[in-house]
Protein backbone atom coordinates (compact mmCIF):
# COMPACT_ATOMS: atom_id res chain seq x y z
CA UNK A 1 0.00 0.00 0.00
CA UNK A 2 1.90 3.25 -0.92
CA UNK A 3 -1.05 5.56 -1.15
CA UNK A 4 -4.27 6.65 0.97
CA UNK A 5 -6.29 5.52 -1.91
CA UNK A 6 -4.68 1.70 -1.76
CA UNK A 7 -6.24 1.79 2.62
CA UNK A 8 -9.41 0.03 2.90
CA UNK A 9 -12.82 2.27 4.63
CA UNK A 10 -11.92 3.16 8.11
CA UNK A 11 -13.79 5.30 11.12
CA UNK A 12 -11.81 6.97 13.76
CA UNK A 13 -11.81 7.85 17.11
CA UNK A 14 -9.79 10.87 18.57
CA UNK A 15 -9.84 10.89 22.16
CA UNK A 16 -9.50 14.38 23.57
CA UNK A 17 -11.47 14.32 26.79
CA UNK A 18 -8.00 14.77 29.19
CA UNK A 19 -6.92 17.46 31.55
CA UNK A 20 -3.63 16.68 30.40
CA UNK A 21 -2.19 18.60 33.00
CA UNK A 22 1.50 16.84 33.22
CA UNK A 23 2.18 19.82 30.75
CA UNK A 24 1.32 22.98 32.76
CA UNK A 25 -0.84 25.85 32.39
CA UNK A 26 -4.74 25.89 32.33
CA UNK A 27 -5.39 25.00 29.09
CA UNK A 28 -5.91 21.41 28.66
CA UNK A 29 -2.71 19.95 26.16
CA UNK A 30 -4.42 19.27 23.54
CA UNK A 31 -6.11 22.59 22.38
CA UNK A 32 -2.58 23.85 22.53
CA UNK A 33 -0.14 25.01 19.89
CA UNK A 34 2.41 22.64 18.57
CA UNK A 35 4.00 23.85 15.12
CA UNK A 36 1.56 26.60 15.11
CA UNK A 37 -1.66 24.54 15.24
CA UNK A 38 -3.49 23.05 18.49
CA UNK A 39 -2.15 18.90 18.85
CA UNK A 40 -6.01 17.91 18.40
CA UNK A 41 -5.97 19.52 14.63
CA UNK A 42 -2.51 18.07 13.62
CA UNK A 43 -3.94 14.41 15.38
CA UNK A 44 -7.44 15.25 13.48
CA UNK A 45 -6.13 16.38 10.07
CA UNK A 46 -3.83 13.21 9.88
CA UNK A 47 -7.01 11.01 10.67
CA UNK A 48 -8.93 12.83 7.82
CA UNK A 49 -6.31 12.92 5.20
CA UNK A 50 -5.46 9.50 5.84
CA UNK A 51 -9.33 8.53 4.86
CA UNK A 52 -10.85 8.29 8.31
CA UNK A 53 -14.52 9.10 7.61
CA UNK A 54 -16.64 8.66 9.92
CA UNK A 55 -14.30 10.66 12.64
CA UNK A 56 -15.47 11.42 15.80
CA UNK A 57 -14.02 13.25 18.40
CA UNK A 58 -14.14 12.73 22.26
CA UNK A 59 -14.24 15.83 24.52
CA UNK A 60 -14.63 16.33 27.96
CA UNK A 61 -18.40 18.13 28.80
CA UNK A 62 -17.85 21.73 28.23
CA UNK A 63 -14.98 21.40 26.36
CA UNK A 64 -17.10 22.38 22.89
CA UNK A 65 -16.09 26.01 22.35
CA UNK A 66 -12.52 25.72 23.09
CA UNK A 67 -12.72 22.20 21.31
CA UNK A 68 -14.17 24.19 18.09
CA UNK A 69 -11.38 27.42 18.39
CA UNK A 70 -8.59 24.25 18.53
CA UNK A 71 -10.01 22.75 15.28
CA UNK A 72 -9.74 25.95 13.48
CA UNK A 73 -11.14 25.07 9.81
CA UNK A 74 -11.25 21.44 10.12
CA UNK A 75 -14.00 19.82 8.96
CA UNK A 76 -15.69 16.34 8.89
CA UNK A 77 -15.74 15.40 12.20
CA UNK A 78 -18.60 15.08 15.23
CA UNK A 79 -18.00 15.65 18.87
CA UNK A 80 -19.00 12.75 21.56
CA UNK A 81 -18.91 13.91 25.42
CA UNK A 82 -16.49 11.61 26.97
CA UNK A 83 -16.74 9.74 30.45
CA UNK A 84 -14.34 10.05 33.62
CA UNK A 85 -11.95 7.73 32.42
CA UNK A 86 -10.00 7.18 29.38
CA UNK A 87 -12.32 3.80 28.47
CA UNK A 88 -15.71 5.34 29.39
CA UNK A 89 -14.74 8.04 26.83
CA UNK A 90 -13.58 5.28 24.06
CA UNK A 91 -16.58 3.78 24.94
CA UNK A 92 -18.61 6.14 24.11
CA UNK A 93 -16.99 7.35 20.83
CA UNK A 94 -17.40 3.08 19.50
CA UNK A 95 -21.41 3.89 20.77
CA UNK A 96 -21.34 7.04 18.61
CA UNK A 97 -20.16 5.04 16.01
CA UNK A 98 -22.23 2.07 15.85
CA UNK A 99 -24.87 3.26 13.79
CA UNK A 100 -22.36 3.76 11.10
CA UNK A 101 -21.08 0.07 11.29
CA UNK A 102 -17.62 0.69 10.14
CA UNK A 103 -15.40 -2.56 9.45
CA UNK A 104 -12.44 -1.04 10.70
CA UNK A 105 -11.68 2.03 13.51
CA UNK A 106 -8.59 3.70 14.53
CA UNK A 107 -8.54 5.10 17.99
CA UNK A 108 -6.16 8.21 18.15
CA UNK A 109 -4.53 9.98 21.29
CA UNK A 110 -4.78 13.93 20.28
CA UNK A 111 -1.63 14.03 22.46
CA UNK A 112 0.02 12.15 19.34
CA UNK A 113 0.02 15.08 17.06
CA UNK A 114 2.88 13.82 14.58
CA UNK A 115 1.05 10.65 12.62
CA UNK A 116 3.24 9.38 9.68
CA UNK A 117 1.21 7.82 7.30
CA UNK A 118 2.77 4.82 6.93
CA UNK A 119 1.70 3.28 10.84
CA UNK A 120 -1.46 3.43 9.64
CA UNK A 121 -0.89 1.10 6.41
CA UNK A 122 0.98 -1.30 8.44
CA UNK A 123 -2.05 -1.43 11.25
CA UNK A 124 -4.81 -1.71 8.71
CA UNK A 125 -2.67 -3.82 6.84
CA UNK A 126 -2.39 -6.14 10.05
CA UNK A 127 -6.56 -6.01 10.47
CA UNK A 128 -6.22 -8.54 7.33
CA UNK A 129 -5.49 -11.60 9.86
CA UNK A 130 -5.78 -10.39 13.30
CA UNK A 131 -9.03 -8.27 15.66
CA UNK A 132 -6.98 -5.40 16.74
CA UNK A 133 -3.24 -3.53 15.35
CA UNK A 134 -1.29 -1.55 17.98
CA UNK A 135 2.22 0.57 16.81
CA UNK A 136 5.35 -0.33 19.30
CA UNK A 137 8.71 0.31 19.30
CA UNK A 138 11.14 -1.66 21.11
CA UNK A 139 12.73 -0.40 24.73
CA UNK A 140 16.44 0.75 23.64
CA UNK A 141 17.14 1.88 27.39
CA UNK A 142 18.15 -0.86 30.35
CA UNK A 143 15.21 -1.49 32.63
CA UNK A 144 14.73 -1.35 36.30
CA UNK A 145 12.29 -2.30 38.58
CA UNK A 146 11.24 0.61 41.67
CA UNK A 147 10.89 -0.59 44.83
CA UNK A 148 10.18 2.33 46.93
CA UNK A 149 13.54 4.16 45.47
CA UNK A 150 15.60 0.90 46.03
CA UNK A 151 15.95 -1.35 42.80
CA UNK A 152 14.05 -4.55 43.17
CA UNK A 153 15.31 -6.43 40.12
CA UNK A 154 15.52 -6.02 36.29
CA UNK A 155 13.09 -6.50 33.61
CA UNK A 156 13.73 -7.83 30.61
CA UNK A 157 13.89 -5.00 27.68
CA UNK A 158 13.96 -7.32 24.73
CA UNK A 159 10.43 -8.80 25.10
CA UNK A 160 9.10 -4.88 25.97
CA UNK A 161 7.44 -2.27 23.80
CA UNK A 162 6.65 0.67 24.14
CA UNK A 163 2.98 1.30 23.32
CA UNK A 164 1.62 3.76 20.74
CA UNK A 165 -1.43 4.86 18.77
CA UNK A 166 -3.42 4.96 16.98
CA UNK A 167 -4.79 1.43 17.81
CA UNK A 168 -6.30 -0.47 14.97
CA UNK A 169 -8.99 -2.73 15.45
CA UNK A 170 -12.09 -4.63 13.43
CA UNK A 171 -15.12 -2.64 14.72
CA UNK A 172 -17.36 -4.95 15.77
CA UNK A 173 -14.82 -7.02 18.18
CA UNK A 174 -13.45 -4.15 19.95
CA UNK A 175 -17.06 -2.44 20.12
CA UNK A 176 -18.36 -5.91 21.90
CA UNK A 177 -15.06 -6.15 24.13
CA UNK A 178 -15.45 -2.87 25.37
CA UNK A 179 -19.16 -3.48 26.16
CA UNK A 180 -17.56 -6.59 28.01
CA UNK A 181 -14.94 -5.02 29.50
CA UNK A 182 -15.88 -4.99 33.54
CA UNK A 183 -12.62 -4.20 35.33
CA UNK A 184 -13.05 -0.39 36.60
CA UNK A 185 -10.02 -0.13 38.42
CA UNK A 186 -7.32 -0.95 35.67
CA UNK A 187 -6.39 1.67 33.59
CA UNK A 188 -5.85 0.00 30.30
CA UNK A 189 -5.54 0.31 26.39
CA UNK A 190 -8.01 -0.13 23.72
CA UNK A 191 -6.02 -3.54 22.90
CA UNK A 192 -5.58 -4.58 26.45
CA UNK A 193 -9.65 -4.35 26.35
CA UNK A 194 -9.52 -6.33 22.97
CA UNK A 195 -7.25 -9.13 24.25
CA UNK A 196 -9.04 -9.52 27.74
CA UNK A 197 -12.05 -10.75 25.48
CA UNK A 198 -9.62 -13.14 23.46
CA UNK A 199 -9.11 -10.89 20.30
CA UNK A 200 -5.46 -11.38 18.80
CA UNK A 201 -3.87 -7.94 18.82
CA UNK A 202 -0.46 -7.63 15.88
CA UNK A 203 1.85 -5.62 16.95
CA UNK A 204 3.55 -2.87 13.79
CA UNK A 205 6.43 -1.16 13.73
CA UNK A 206 5.64 2.52 15.47
CA UNK A 207 7.77 5.25 14.64
CA UNK A 208 9.66 8.01 16.95
CA UNK A 209 7.94 10.96 15.50
CA UNK A 210 4.69 9.59 17.17
CA UNK A 211 5.81 9.95 20.85
CA UNK A 212 3.27 11.66 23.46
CA UNK A 213 3.62 14.84 24.24
CA UNK A 214 3.63 14.74 27.50
CA UNK A 215 6.23 17.27 29.30
CA UNK A 216 6.39 21.26 29.17
CA UNK A 217 9.75 20.70 27.31
CA UNK A 218 8.35 19.44 24.41
CA UNK A 219 6.13 22.65 23.85
CA UNK A 220 9.23 24.60 25.04
CA UNK A 221 11.05 23.16 22.35
CA UNK A 222 8.22 24.65 19.86
CA UNK A 223 7.41 27.49 21.21
CA UNK A 224 10.29 29.90 20.15
CA UNK A 225 8.65 29.21 16.37
CA UNK A 226 12.16 27.51 15.56
CA UNK A 227 11.69 24.44 13.50
CA UNK A 228 13.50 21.57 14.01
CA UNK A 229 15.10 21.13 10.97
CA UNK A 230 16.40 24.33 8.92
CA UNK A 231 18.77 24.40 6.68
CA UNK A 232 21.59 26.85 4.64
CA UNK A 233 23.11 28.01 1.73
CA UNK A 234 26.29 30.00 0.85
CA UNK A 235 28.28 31.12 -1.81
CA UNK A 236 31.36 32.95 -2.70
CA UNK A 237 33.53 34.11 -5.78
CA UNK A 238 37.59 34.87 -5.25
CA UNK A 239 39.85 35.71 -8.19
CA UNK A 240 42.89 33.87 -9.24
CA UNK A 241 45.76 35.83 -9.73
CA UNK A 242 49.57 35.20 -10.20
CA UNK A 243 51.67 35.31 -6.53
CA UNK A 244 48.81 34.58 -4.02
CA UNK A 245 48.68 31.24 -1.90
CA UNK A 246 45.69 29.08 -3.23
CA UNK A 247 43.77 28.27 -0.13
CA UNK A 248 40.71 25.38 -0.45
CA UNK A 249 38.72 24.00 2.61
CA UNK A 250 41.67 24.91 5.01
CA UNK A 251 43.91 22.97 2.90
CA UNK A 252 46.77 24.68 0.83
CA UNK A 253 47.41 23.83 -2.72
CA UNK A 254 50.22 23.86 -4.81
CA UNK A 255 49.11 26.00 -8.00
CA UNK A 256 50.28 28.53 -10.74
CA UNK A 257 47.83 30.74 -9.29
CA UNK A 258 46.17 31.60 -5.82
CA UNK A 259 42.80 33.18 -4.79
CA UNK A 260 43.32 36.93 -3.73
CA UNK A 261 40.72 38.49 -1.14
CA UNK A 262 41.39 40.45 2.56
CA UNK A 263 41.44 37.23 4.87
CA UNK A 264 42.88 33.55 3.07
CA UNK A 265 40.16 33.67 0.64
CA UNK A 266 39.54 30.22 0.95
CA UNK A 267 36.18 30.31 -1.79
CA UNK A 268 35.36 26.83 0.15
CA UNK A 269 35.11 27.81 3.53
CA UNK A 270 33.70 30.99 2.78
CA UNK A 271 30.98 29.22 1.13
CA UNK A 272 30.37 27.11 4.19
CA UNK A 273 30.55 29.84 7.00
CA UNK A 274 27.96 31.09 5.42
CA UNK A 275 25.33 28.39 4.51
CA UNK A 276 25.79 28.07 8.70
CA UNK A 277 24.92 31.62 9.36
CA UNK A 278 22.02 31.17 6.75
CA UNK A 279 20.51 28.39 8.29
CA UNK A 280 20.38 29.97 11.70
CA UNK A 281 19.36 33.60 10.74
CA UNK A 282 22.54 34.91 12.17
CA UNK A 283 23.86 36.90 8.74
CA UNK A 284 26.47 36.44 6.45
CA UNK A 285 30.25 36.24 6.79
CA UNK A 286 30.96 40.11 6.62
CA UNK A 287 28.85 40.49 9.34
CA UNK A 288 31.02 38.78 11.58
CA UNK A 289 34.53 39.56 10.01
CA UNK A 290 34.38 42.64 7.95
CA UNK A 291 37.07 43.03 5.29
CA UNK A 292 37.43 46.83 6.44
CA UNK A 293 38.67 45.33 9.97
CA UNK A 294 42.43 44.95 9.73
CA UNK A 295 42.42 42.02 12.15
CA UNK A 296 41.48 39.44 9.55
CA UNK A 297 43.95 41.17 6.90
CA UNK A 298 45.29 37.84 5.80
CA UNK A 299 43.42 35.69 8.65
CA UNK A 300 42.42 32.12 8.11
CA UNK A 301 39.07 31.02 7.06
CA UNK A 302 39.14 28.06 9.42
CA UNK A 303 38.52 30.23 12.00
CA UNK A 304 35.55 31.96 10.68
CA UNK A 305 33.40 28.56 10.26
CA UNK A 306 34.64 27.82 13.66
CA UNK A 307 32.66 30.68 15.07
CA UNK A 308 29.78 30.16 12.95
CA UNK A 309 29.22 26.67 14.31
CA UNK A 310 29.52 28.02 17.57
CA UNK A 311 26.26 30.85 16.79
CA UNK A 312 24.55 27.87 15.63
CA UNK A 313 25.21 26.03 18.84
CA UNK A 314 24.12 29.10 20.80
CA UNK A 315 21.38 29.52 18.56
CA UNK A 316 20.05 25.82 19.48
CA UNK A 317 21.49 24.16 16.43
CA UNK A 318 23.85 20.90 15.89
CA UNK A 319 25.13 20.77 12.11
CA UNK A 320 23.66 17.67 10.26
CA UNK A 321 25.11 17.78 6.90
CA UNK A 322 27.79 19.57 4.35
CA UNK A 323 27.44 19.53 0.88
CA UNK A 324 29.74 21.38 -1.09
CA UNK A 325 30.33 22.09 -4.52
CA UNK A 326 33.69 23.72 -6.04
CA UNK A 327 34.03 25.17 -9.65
CA UNK A 328 37.23 26.12 -11.44
CA UNK A 329 38.97 24.47 -14.28
CA UNK A 330 42.00 24.01 -12.25
CA UNK A 331 43.44 22.74 -9.92
CA UNK A 332 42.10 19.30 -9.98
CA UNK A 333 39.97 18.86 -6.21
CA UNK A 334 40.07 15.20 -6.68
CA UNK A 335 43.38 14.44 -5.74
CA UNK A 336 43.01 17.04 -2.22
CA UNK A 337 39.45 15.72 -1.91
CA UNK A 338 40.19 13.66 1.04
CA UNK A 339 42.60 16.19 3.01
CA UNK A 340 40.11 18.68 2.49
CA UNK A 341 37.03 16.36 4.02
CA UNK A 342 39.02 15.89 7.22
CA UNK A 343 39.77 19.14 7.55
CA UNK A 344 36.22 20.38 7.21
CA UNK A 345 35.25 17.88 9.25
CA UNK A 346 37.64 18.81 12.29
CA UNK A 347 36.61 22.06 12.02
CA UNK A 348 32.78 21.74 12.08
CA UNK A 349 32.71 18.71 14.32
CA UNK A 350 31.00 16.73 11.82
CA UNK A 351 32.04 13.07 10.99
CA UNK A 352 33.70 12.69 7.85
CA UNK A 353 30.60 10.66 6.22
CA UNK A 354 28.26 14.17 7.10
CA UNK A 355 30.86 16.28 4.92
CA UNK A 356 30.74 15.84 1.24
CA UNK A 357 33.12 17.69 -1.31
CA UNK A 358 32.45 18.10 -4.68
CA UNK A 359 33.61 19.60 -7.68
CA UNK A 360 33.03 20.94 -11.35
CA UNK A 361 34.14 22.91 -14.14
CA UNK A 362 31.84 25.52 -16.51
CA UNK A 363 33.09 24.01 -19.71
CA UNK A 364 35.34 26.58 -20.12
CA UNK A 365 32.60 28.90 -20.11
CA UNK A 366 32.33 31.83 -17.59
CA UNK A 367 34.41 33.24 -16.00
CA UNK A 368 35.26 29.96 -13.91
CA UNK A 369 35.75 28.41 -17.38
CA UNK A 370 38.55 31.08 -18.20
CA UNK A 371 40.34 30.74 -15.05
CA UNK A 372 39.58 34.41 -13.61
CA UNK A 373 38.41 32.83 -10.49
CA UNK A 374 37.17 30.09 -8.14
CA UNK A 375 33.07 29.96 -7.41
CA UNK A 376 31.53 27.65 -4.53
CA UNK A 377 28.53 26.94 -3.12
CA UNK A 378 27.36 24.70 -0.41
CA UNK A 379 24.33 23.64 1.63
CA UNK A 380 24.42 23.16 5.25
CA UNK A 381 21.75 21.28 6.90
CA UNK A 382 21.24 21.84 10.75
CA UNK A 383 18.71 19.74 13.50
CA UNK A 384 17.58 21.41 16.71
CA UNK A 385 19.40 19.80 19.62
CA UNK A 386 17.79 17.41 21.52
CA UNK A 387 15.55 16.64 18.63
CA UNK A 388 15.28 13.08 17.33
CA UNK A 389 15.55 13.97 13.41
MG1 LIG B 1 34.86 35.29 0.46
Amino acid sequence: MSSEHALPAFAGIVVAAGKGLRVGGDTPKQFRQWRGRSLLWHSVQTLRGAGADPLVIVIADGAQADAEAALDGCTGYRFVTGGATRQDSVRAGLEALAGHKPELVLIHDAARPDLPLPVIERLIGALDKHAGAIPTLPVVDSLAVDDGGVMAGKADREVLRRVQTPQAFRFADILSAHRAWQDQTTAGDDAQVLAASGGSVALVDGDERLKKITFAEDFLQDTNTLPAFRVGQGFDVHRLVEGEELWLCGIKLEHTHGLAGHSDADVALHAITDAVLGAVGEGDIGTHFPPSDPKWKGARSGQFLEHAVKLAAKAGYSLGNIDLTIICEAPKIGPHRPAMRAEVARLTGLAEQAVSIKATTTEKLGFTGRGEGIAAQAIVSVFAKGSSS
